[in-house]
Parts: structure tokens; C-alpha cells; sequence
């Protein structure tokens, strides 16, 4: 935790160290690591996926039900991200202040810009895996700070002792953030337009926030496999369109991806969306540094733009 604000300083040194951390349970690393950035030592925080796991089907472990049971608050990506896994253990834990709707229960998507918001009748027909929305809103800066803000806001109501803390934990992360940012628009300013092909819809919003342009994508619809004849139609599109790079989340099988590659002179770059997806991925600034350096460099020895 380098570079603490001193107001932040202030606020730990004026701290209690007897009064007991908030427990927090939290459904994915990204925001577990959000909520250690703005809870500090003043939480305990555990994520119930990993972010190597595809978050839309985590297999949930009855060990989580005891975590859950023990828990004040519990923090989900929400759009109906964990409708496959997280209902059951929330209502097995039988601890009424982390069920839906409760004072201990934080939906983060509710303060978030959230893409592909469905227009017509909300429908899962066909086996699509967003009907209320982009559920991958997090890999966007801007969506990390209102999250971050969120969990700030409802710790402070959690343990309000502690309600300037938090409150300068989250002016300090929002400065880090502001000034990673920078660096970041600086990397991709001269890629803007750049055509890419993703194989899930992780990334509308990570595209937004960089000037990226998905094209298309290998699933023929999210949550769906790749079809034949929806890869044959992709690669065309690829090749007519000069796309060179698939990103390809880390979960993913990549015998599709490698023979689109094939066929289009096209990068796969496995590209994870979540804090914790790679070793080097410790926290959430560090999910965009390592994301970014490995496009540019992709961008950069493929000659794509
Ligand atoms: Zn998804």
C-alpha cells in the first residue's frame, strides 16, 4: 500500500486496533481486491471464485456456505453473473444479513455503467448468458471507482466507526487509479478504432473505456459454443475486415480460436478479465497493466490498426 494520502495516515493512526475487522465475502477477486483497497485493515475479505475460473459457472463449494454464514457483508457482480452458483450457498448459509435485499448485501452493478442492456422482453432464450445486461462491467477504470465507492459507502454504514477511514481509503484509491489512467491512455492512444475479435462478451466495456472496436465474437451468442457455420462467417468477417487480434478469456478451450488464427493471420491472445487470472494479476490497477502491456505488444509485433 504505497502512497497513502495523509489524510489516510491520519484516519490508521487514529484507529482502534482492538475493534474487530468487517468480514467480507465478496463473489470475485476483482471485488475482493476493490474492497481491501478502500476496507484496508479494517476487513477481512475472501472471494468465493478465482479469477481463473469463468465467473458465470464456478463450482460451488459447501465450504463457502460456512464463510457466507459467518459473514457481514457480501459484495456480487450482480446482472445475474452468479445466478448458476451463488443463490443456493447465500440461502444455505441461513445468515440473514447477507441475503438479497439485506443491510449486508451489496449488488455492485447497481451504481455501474452497465452495457447491452437487453431493450425488448428480458429473455435467457437460446441459452443467452446476459439477459439483464453486461454482467462483465468491472474492466472498465471507471466502473472500479464506482464500485470501489459503493463498498466504501456501504462499509461505512456496516461499521460506521470507521466511516472516515474508508472514506479516505477510497480518496486515495481514486487518485491511484486517476493517475494509472493516464498511463493507460497514453498506451492505447494510438490504437483507436482497432478492430478485434473476442471469444465471450467480456470486454464491451473494457472496449469503450479504450477506444476498441469487438467486431465479433467466437460464441455465437454468450454462453453458446462455437458453431461451425458461426466460424466460418467470423473468419470471413476477420479477413474482409483485417482483424489480428482474438482475445481469448483464460477458461476458454482454444482449439476454435487457434484455427481462426490459422485461417486469419489473426493473434489468440489469452487475455484474462479478472484480478487473480494470472499470477502476475495481484490487484485491480495491476489487471490493467498486465492486460494492456500484453495487447500493445500484440498490437505492436502483428502489425494490426
Ligand atoms: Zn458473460
Amino acid at each position: 500500500m504505497k502512497a497513502l494520502s495523509i489524510a489516510a495516515l491520519l484516519v490508521l493512526a487514529a484507529v482502534a486496533p482492538a475493534r474487530a475487522a468487517v468480514n467480507v465475502m465478496t463473489a470475485t477477486e476483482d471485488l475482493a481486491d476493490l474492497t481491501r483497497q478502500v476496507g484496508g485493515e479494517r476487513v477481512k475479505v475472501e472471494s468465493i471464485a478465482r479469477g481463473y475460473q469463468d465467473p458465470h459457472f464456478v463450482e460451488a463449494k459447501p465450504s463457502f456456505i460456512l464463510k457466507l454464514a459467518k459473514a457481514d457483508l457480501l459484495v456480487v457482480v450482480g446482472r445475474e453473473l452468479e445466478i448458476g452458483w451463488l443463490p443456493p450457498l447465500i440461502q444455505q448459509s441461513r445468515n440473514a444479513k447477507v441475503q438479497p435485499g439485506a443491510d449486508g448485501y451489496l449488488d455492485a452493478s447497481l451504481t455501474a455503467k452497465i452495457l447491452e442492456l437487453p431493450t425488448g422482453q428480458i429473455t435467457r432464450a437460446m441459452g443467452d448468458v446476459h439477459p439483464l445486461g453486461n454482467p462483465h462491467y468491472w474492466i472498465d477504470p471507471g466502473n472500479g471507482r464506482r464500485i470501489a465507492k459503493a463498498i466504501a459507502d456501504k462499509l461505512a454504514r456496516v461499521a460506521p466507526a470507521d466511516a472516515a477511514y474508508f472514506s479516505a481509503r477510497y480518496a486515495d484509491f481514486d487518485k491511484r487509479l486517476a493517475e494509472a489512467e493516464k498511463r493507460w491512455d497514453a498506451m492505447m492512444a494510438p490504437y483507436k478504432g482497432l478492430k478485434i475479435v473476442t471469444y465471450h462478451r467480456s470486454w464491451p466495456n473494457f472496449a469503450d473505456r479504450f477506444g476498441l472496436d469487438v467486431i465479433g465474437y467466437v460464441e455465437p451468442r454468450p454462453g453458446i459454443p462455437p458453431s461451425p457455420g458461426h466460424t466460418i462467417d467470423l473468419i470471413s468477417e476477420m479477413k474482409r475486415l483485417n482483424v489480428k487480434i482474438l482475445l481469448v478469456e483464460p477458461y476458454f478451450d482454444l482449439k476454435t480460436p487457434q484455427s481462426i488464427g490459422r485461417e486469419t493471420g489473426a493473434r489468440v491472445l489469452v487475455m484474462s478479465p479478472s484480478v487473480g487470472g494470472e499470477k502476475e494479476i495481484t490487484d485491480y490497477i495491476k489487471l490493467f497493466d498486465y492486460d494492456l502491456g500484453l495487447l500493445v505488444t500484440a498490437i505492436r509485433e502483428t502489425g494490426a490498426k
